[in-house]
């Protein structure tokens, strides 16, 4: 249960809606670096990298693509193979042959539906096979088209920390983010959220005591908060 001291506290911090414009500020200040961690040369090459990241690193997955980018250079060239030497290609990403299936999958549709185009908009994205609500947030909003705002694991702890959602599920979590987070930011805000985590924010550690957004985060441990 909420405690008085922390109610109090958090009322004085401001709304949501007062408060946002300061985080995204402060943050994007302070991570004037962030931008996504993958690896990539083309829009298909983005689209199998953000595929290829489920379940693991940005590292990882940019360590296999250094060398699968260079064997595969069109979409044609995912199909021309044996899907066991498109598994053994990915092996290293984990969920290999998951992957592989949904790779070759999303090469067949692309091909046959958008003339081997990567689409920009999230429904179409969705009909590539393999291809989730989060991988198309992410590859729609890195071709200049958001149409939602990235939930991952950073952007799902640190919202609520920060007391911009009360929510879970990152659907959910999502839906109270859009309605706050200004469009243009869209783009932007997760890869912020991402940094500041990584940085910062540590789930177990975070570093209030160095934290830009300290005097705006109800969850401030530091005794200055
Ligand atoms: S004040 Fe602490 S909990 Fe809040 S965002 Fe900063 S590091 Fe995270």
């Amino acid at each position: 249960m909420r405690s008085y001291v922390s109610e109090a506290r958090r009322r004085s911090l401001g709304t949501r809606r007062e408060r946002i414009g300061p985080i995204v500020e402060r943050l994007a200040v302070e991570h004037g670096d962030a931008e996504i961690a993958l690896n990539f040369g083309s829009e298909v090459e983005l689209l199998i990298s953000v595929m290829l990241s489920a379940q693991t690193t940005d590292v990882n997955v940019n360590r296999v693509t250094e060398k699968l980018f260079v064997k595969y250079r069109r979409p044609e060239d995912y199909l021309a193979v044996p899907i066991e030497e498109l598994e053994q290609d990915v092996f290293q990403t984990g969920f290999y042959r998951q992957k592989a299936k949904s790779i070759h999958g999303a090469m067949t549709v692309l091909l046959e539906e958008f003339d081997g185009e990567v689409p920009r908009m999230i429904p179409e994205l969705l009909r590539l096979p393999g291809v989730a609500r989060k991988t198309a947030n992410v590859v729609a909003a890195e071709l200049g088209e958001a149409q939602g705002i990235v939930v991952d694991t950073h952007v799902r702890r640190i919202s609520q920390r920060l007391g911009l959602t009360r929510e879970d599920d990152p659907v959910k979590i999502e839906r109270d983010l859009v309605k706050l987070v200004p469009k243009a930011d869209w783009h932007r805000f997760p890869h912020l959220l991402i940094w500041h985590g990584r940085r910062v924010c540590d789930a177990r550690k975070p570093r209030c005591e160095e934290c830009v957004l300290a005097t705006l985060c109800p969850a401030n441990r530091s005794a200055a908060g």
